[in-house]
């Protein structure tokens, strides 16, 4: 199958041959004929499935058989980084087209504002917005959607997380009800459900091997304990050959840690968090897409919002309190259909959170032996909910320090 089948505008095809888009992905077969008939959609697909190009070639299609192209469709999703990515992305499928998009988001100072506004006021043809900015502009009364058309949510799962639920509700409130909805989503939590019974009409439902990392990424786990984690990380960066890394832990302050100890080590690498001002943020991300900076260290905003192709590695400092958040952060390699590398540290705190991560997936993550170097790891022996339970409720009195068990 290619991209002519689905009989779109020369003019995309021309900017998808630009782009080297030759196959359609698994989602884009099933979606684009969907929205091209005008159908509202639910998808469940994660980030790297190709899900952009999904629902926004069609859109442009459809866009460019209009009059009625000014603030035409409106994309929401929850982070800037994601609003600017989709926004670089709809420029580059609309390059042959004319049609104009514009990243709306928080932060920056009141010339952003300013200038989103006026871009808003002269009717850009697409708007990717972070919810609570497009709230603010929506309340203000400078923006009209009269005659939207299409609304997209990317990443719905994400946004409810994030406590957005009520400010899409409030968005839609201000959108005509006659328009095409299409929800995207990499899980299908109850939650989304509702948010979808709500705002979308009888929709067709896709489904794309839900929470599943890339075929292409080679998944590995050491069993090790946080005093290792700083040897073993040398050892990965001596004895694997690498380009560009990021490098993910669950807490800003872990991130700063480990900046600290690369800049001891004399190591060129960024911090990334959202403690950050935007445009830094902007500058980090651009010299590392530049392969100017080759190591990011960042917490999980990052893990959402970042397109770069050739990621070599990705390294879970620790493992994420969510499992989902592992599948979006070793996402980042492997990006359509090219290969990397995935390695997560697990503590023995940890392993039950892994154990999860195993679960969702549904095969166990190759474990690696600790390098002579760093001595032995923890055993990996994940404790089940009973067990736990047991200990809870043992009579007694409780062990204060929980020992780890040496491997014999
Ligand atoms: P997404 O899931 O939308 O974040 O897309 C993941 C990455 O795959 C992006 O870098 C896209 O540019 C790329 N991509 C999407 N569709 C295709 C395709 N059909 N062929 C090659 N690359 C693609």
């Amino acid at each position: 199958m290619t991209f002519s089948d689905f009989r779109l505008d020369s003019r995309l095809l021309e900017g998808l041959q630009s782009m080297g888009f030759e196959k359609p992905t698994p989602i884009q077969q099933q979606a684009i004929p969907v929205i091209l008939q005008n159908k509202d959609v639910i998808a469940c697909a994660q980030t790297g499935t190709g899900k952009t190009a999904a629902y926004i070639l069609p859109v442009l299609h459809k866009m460019m058989q209009t009059s009625h192209r000014h603030l035409n469709t409106l994309v929401i999703a929850p982070t800037r980084e994601l609003v600017q990515q989709i926004d670089q992305q709809i420029e580059g499928f609309a390059y042959f087209t004319g049609i104009s998009s514009i990243p709306v988001y928080g932060g920056g100072d009141g010339a952003a504002w300013d200038q989103q506004k006026k871009a808003l006021q002269q009717g850009a043809d697409i708007v990717v917005a972070t919810p609570g900015r497009l709230i603010a502009l929506l309340a203000a009364g400078t923006t009209v959607f009269d005659h939207l058309q299409h609304l997209i949510l990317d990443e719905a799962d994400r946004m409810l997380d994030m406590g957005f639920y009520d400010d899409i509700v409030k968005i839609v409130s201000y959108l005509p009800k006659e328009r095409q909805t299409l929800l995207f989503s990499a899980t299908m939590p109850p939650k989304i459900r509702a948010l979808a019974s709500r705002i979308l009409r009888q929709p067709e439902e896709i489904n794309i091997a839900i929470a599943k990392p890339a075929a292409g990424i080679n998944q590995q786990a050491y069993m090790v304990y946080d005093a290792q984690k700083e040897k073993l990380l040398n050892h990965i960066l001596k004895t694997h050959t690498w380009n560009s890394i990021l490098i993910f832990a669950s807490t800003k302050e872990t991130v700063k840690k480990l900046d600290a100890l690369f800049r001891r080590a004399g190591i060129t690498a960024r911090a990334f968090h959202s403690d950050l001002e935007q445009t830094e943020r902007e500058t980090i991300l651009r010299a590392f897409k530049n392969k100017q900076l080759s190591i990011i260290i960042g917490t999980d905003v990052l893990s959402r919002g970042i397109d770069v192709e050739g990621i070599s590695m990705v390294i879970n400092w620790d493992v994420p309190p969510d499992p989902e958040d592992y599948v979006h952060r070793i996402g980042r390699t492997a990006r359509a259909e090219t290969t990397g590398t995935a390695i997560t540290f697990v503590n023995e705190r940890d392993q039950r959170r892994f154990q999860g991560i195993e679960n969702l997936i549904g095969y166990p993550i190759p474990k690696m032996p600790l390098p002579a170097e760093c001595g032995e790891g923890p055993v990996y022996s994940p404790q089940t909910r009973r067990e736990e339970g047991f200990r809870k409720n043992r009579k007694g009195p409780r062990r204060k320090h929980f020992r780890p068990r040496f491997n014999k």
